[in-house]
């Protein structure tokens, strides 16, 4: 197949018609696409429907390949309000330090909520809609938003990080959510 960029791959997209995707569809194990051009129009469609859906949600991050476009890009608003809205283009974390377990969740794992640990500041270099690079600081909830997002963008899940524990207390939502995919896409 061929590969298409990350621009290419949000231009074919229609956004009125993106959805939240649920584990375990095969995109949220996808390595996604840079987007090697920020200021396409497309991007900002893309981007104002995943806050939407995000809000709508009432979740306090979103990655693009949770709404099936496997991109590198992501959205976030640590207090979950629509005045704070944060965006993270081709982001990169570059240092993160201190430690803090929490509870954490997925909207592409409905229900699912387990302790993982993350660190407690991290800082993220990313590009703006207007292609320019920026690098801000996040703590706390902030910080692991970032991680948590950053993970998306490679395939990497809430899943993946849960220890043996939370893996055993979760077996049977987990079991839930893939018989639920195997009937709808079945
Ligand atoms: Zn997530």
């Amino acid at each position: 197949m061929e590969r298409m960029t990350g621009n290419e791959k949000i231009s074919s997209a229609d956004p009125a018609s993106l959805r939240m995707i649920y584990y375990p569809d095969p995109r949220l194990k996808e390595v996604c696409s840079q987007v090697p051009d920020p200021a396409d129009p497309a991007v900002q469609d893309l981007v104002e429907r995943m806050f939407a859906l995000m809000f709508k949600a009432r979740g306090v991050g979103l990655a693009a390949p949770q709404v099936g476009v496997t991109v590198r890009l992501f959205v976030a608003s640590p207090t979950a309000e629509p005045d704070n809205r944060h965006l993270y283009i081709n982001p990169e974390i570059v240092s993160a330090e201190g430690a803090r377990e929490d509870d954490e969740g997925c909207l592409s794992f409905p229900g699912i909520f387990c302790k993982v640990k993350r660190h407690e500041a991290v800082t993220i270099r990313a590009q703006g809609l207007d292609g320019e690079w920026f690098e801000q600081t996040g703590r706390d909830l902030h910080a692991r938003i970032l991680e948590h997002e950053t993970d998306h963008l490679d395939g990497r899940l809430l899943v993946d990080r849960m220890g043996s524990v939370a893996r055993l207390s979760n077996r049977k939502a987990l079991q839930a959510l893939q018989e639920r995919y195997a009937e709808v896409s079945g």
